[in-house]
């Protein structure tokens, strides 16, 4: 049995799978596979409503938010973002609290200007900071949920008079917040919503009407609400596994059943990591991310051991990021917890083997 750690593009719902493939096959029984399906259909233009529906469901979204499913990943959105909100004459605040939330930093400034009011990059991003003040006249203040390289993740939002935006890439849907104090969020859906090639976004109506007019249309978010997220030929197949993992989630509880599943998950893992003094945790407790469990070991040539033993038995996916060395486990929502307790049980086992 192989057991999914992987970062991204990651785990999702076996049934999701199935699903998907059946349809590339024979779409809704129509003998047509959904690569070859219009997308101005009504067919396929229910599977865009139905997953709008359960996005404003799932995220218990207020009447005034948009959802849009756009192409090019959050990456994109790192440009998109400032492009739509901020100008020369204007200043943006970010966070830099990890090297995606550093890469927004990098693009933002191409538009206008942009006060980074607080960096973890002295540590090499291994906690979330504090302590920091918004300027009250920023465009937006711009901050990553989670970090899914360091392994560090915001707890609770952030008191702003500021429009909060914020890149939900690899937490969305984990852990219940309040998403309607956001002004804007985005998310590659490549971690915990479905297949890569698409980014959901919620956007507040009034904010959207803030945003440049001067801009190339499919970079212009009011275009693509007016449009249905169908400016041009959207992600079909992408948007299709969103609605299939959309639809599971609600099927299984929503986010109040998964954020416990997801709690159990990290409380067994990290709580079987600091017991055993073979490992090292970088994260401070508070920061610890419920959907990238970051560690390390202190002896260089147990963690090729591991590694190797972690192979043997199935467990992909959990060398760390380049730039953070050691070992990441990913735990998204698709990850069952018999998954946690098996790499658990190895750990333990090994480290009886080797203390
Ligand atoms: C994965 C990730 C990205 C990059 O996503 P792409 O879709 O590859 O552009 C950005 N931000 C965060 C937090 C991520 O986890």
């Amino acid at each position: 049995m192989i057991h999914n750690f992987n970062a991204g593009p990651s785990i999702l719902p076996k049934e999701v799978f199935e699903e998907a493939s059946r349809a590339i096959l024979n779409f809704n029984e129509t003998g047509l596979s959904i690569l070859e399906f219009g997308h101005r259909t009504p067919m396929f233009e229910s599977v865009v409503s139905e997953a709008m529906d359960l996005v404003r469901e799932l995220m218990q979204l207020d009447g005034n938010k948009e959802v849009m499913f756009l192409h090019g990943g959050a990456s994109t959105q790192f440009f998109q973002v400032p492009m739509n909100f901020l100008s020369k004459d204007k200043t943006a605040a970010y966070l830099d609290g990890g090297v995606w939330g550093s890469k927004a930093i990098k693009e933002a400034k191409l538009f206008g200007n942009v006060e980074v009011v607080a960096s973890s990059k002295d540590r090499n991003y291994s906690y979330i900071p504090t302590g920091y003040t918004l300027p009250d006249n920023a465009a937006y203040f711009h901050y990553t949920t989670n970090n899914t390289i360091e392994g560090t993740q915001m707890q609770g939002i952030p008191s702003s008079s500021v429009p909060l935006i914020a890149d939900m890439s690899s937490d969305i849907l984990s852990c219940g917040m309040d998403f309607n104090r956001f002004s804007f969020i985005y998310a590659g859906a490549q971690k915990n919503i479905g297949a890569a090639g698409v980014n959901l976004v919620v956007a507040d109506k009034d904010f959207l009407a803030t945003g440049n007019t001067a801009i190339p249309s499919m970079m212009d978010y009011r275009q693509h609400v007016a449009n249905g997220s169908m400016l041009n030929t959207p992600p079909v197949f992408a948007i299709y596994v969103c609605l299939l993992t959309l639809r599971w989630l609600k099927k299984i509880g929503g986010i109040p059943a998964i954020e416990k599943i997801n709690e159990q998950k990290a409380d067994l893992l990290y709580s079987t990591l600091a017991s055993l003094p073979m490992f090292n945790l970088p994260v401070p407790a508070q920061d610890r991310s419920k959907m990238n469990a970051v560690f390390t070991m202190h002896d260089p040539a147990l963690e090729k051991l591991f590694l190797t033993r972690c192979e043997e038995e199935g467990m992909v996916g959990i060398k760390g990021h380049r730039s953070v060395g050691g070992f990441r486990v990913s735990m998204y929502n698709a990850m069952p917890l018999s998954s946690v307790v098996d790499i658990t049980d190895l750990i333990k086992d090994f480290a009886n083997k080797h203390a």
